[in-house]
């Protein structure tokens, strides 16, 4: 079964079904995430990796040795 995880916290969501709806509720954010916003294991990788990728140019341009 694959997991979900909340755009925010990047924490793992709890999966709510029920009235042939299903929803997914942070316990750390304390509210529901849309489908539509839901982050699989995937995209939690790929937006961390993008975000380290940023702050790491930063400090590589920052140090530039002579
Ligand atoms: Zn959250």
């Amino acid at each position: 079964m694959e997991e979900y995880y909340c755009p925010t916290c990047f924490n793992k969501l709890e999966r709510l079904s029920g009235c042939g709806t299903v929803g997914y509720m942070c316990n750390t954010c304390k509210h529901l995430v849309s489908k539509q916003k839901i982050l699989s294991e995937q995209d939690v990788a790929d937006t961390k990796n993008h975000q380290q990728n940023e702050t790491g140019s930063d400090h590589g341009t920052g140090g530039v040795p002579d």
